[in-house]
């Protein structure tokens, strides 16, 4: 079972993972919008772990929540607040519980991922954070090792894709041939979760 503690500690190794790879997030966002996102998820995930260690929130889905209304409040780019979204709406499904099993965040993350696409009304294939995220939630049923290799694969097949939402959107066919910064954070996210042990 994972309890809040293994909540707190994907938290850390996500905020981890976006400070090694912020450079990398940013010149991807530099090739195809305003080369902000490696330092929009740094500030924000830096957020978070602040905020969970002043709070120390006692439940799996009070971590989550806690976790999305910071990244609301911090980042002010398009992916604060669909990231927010997701963590939030992931917490709020989870409940009260003091521990959830692996099967219930499958479902719970399934339900955070839906709420980004009716936030953000982005299709598959539109080149956005969703082509990792719903790849990633589909295989989170069956283990965090597939969800983490299928979120790496959505990420990567976003780079033939032309963008139909947000900021690279505005470029056109010139967003083609170039990784979305949030498909690639989201799969970083995802494999935080992966390397994160019960
Ligand atoms: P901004 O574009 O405001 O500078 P970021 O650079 O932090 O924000 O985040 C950009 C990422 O947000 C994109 O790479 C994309 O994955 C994601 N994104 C933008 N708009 C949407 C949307 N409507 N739905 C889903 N994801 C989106
Ligand atoms: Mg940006
Ligand atoms: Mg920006």
């Amino acid at each position: 079972v994972l309890d809040a503690d293994f909540f707190r500690r994907w938290m850390a190794a996500a905020a981890a993972a976006v400070d090694r790879e912020a450079d990398h997030l940013t010149e991807l966002d530099s090739a195809i919008g305003d080369a902000d996102h490696g330092s929009n998820m740094q500030r924000g995930f830096a957020a978070v772990t602040a905020v969970l260690e002043k709070e120390s929130p006692q439940t799996p889905g009070a971590v989550l929540m806690l976790a999305g209304r910071q990244l609301i409040s911090t980042v002010g780019g398009a992916s604060g607040p669909l990231y927010g979204t997701l963590l939030r709406r992931t917490g709020k499904a989870l409940g009260d519980a003091p521990a959830v099993t692996e099967e219930q965040l499958a479902e719970a993350f399934a339900v955070g991922v839906a709420a980004v696409a009716q936030l953000g009304g982005a299709q598959p294939g539109d080149k956005t954070m969703l082509d990792a995220l719903l790849p990633g939630a589909a295989a989170l049923g069956t283990s965090p090792g597939a969800a983490r290799d299928a979120a790496d694969a959505g990420a990567a097949a976003t780079v033939p894709m032309q963008a139909r939402k947000g900021r690279a959107s505005y470029l056109g066919e010139r967003s083609i041939g170039h990784q979305d910064p949030g498909a690639t954070s989201s799969a970083l996210l995802i494999a935080a979760l992966a390397g994160t042990s019960g």
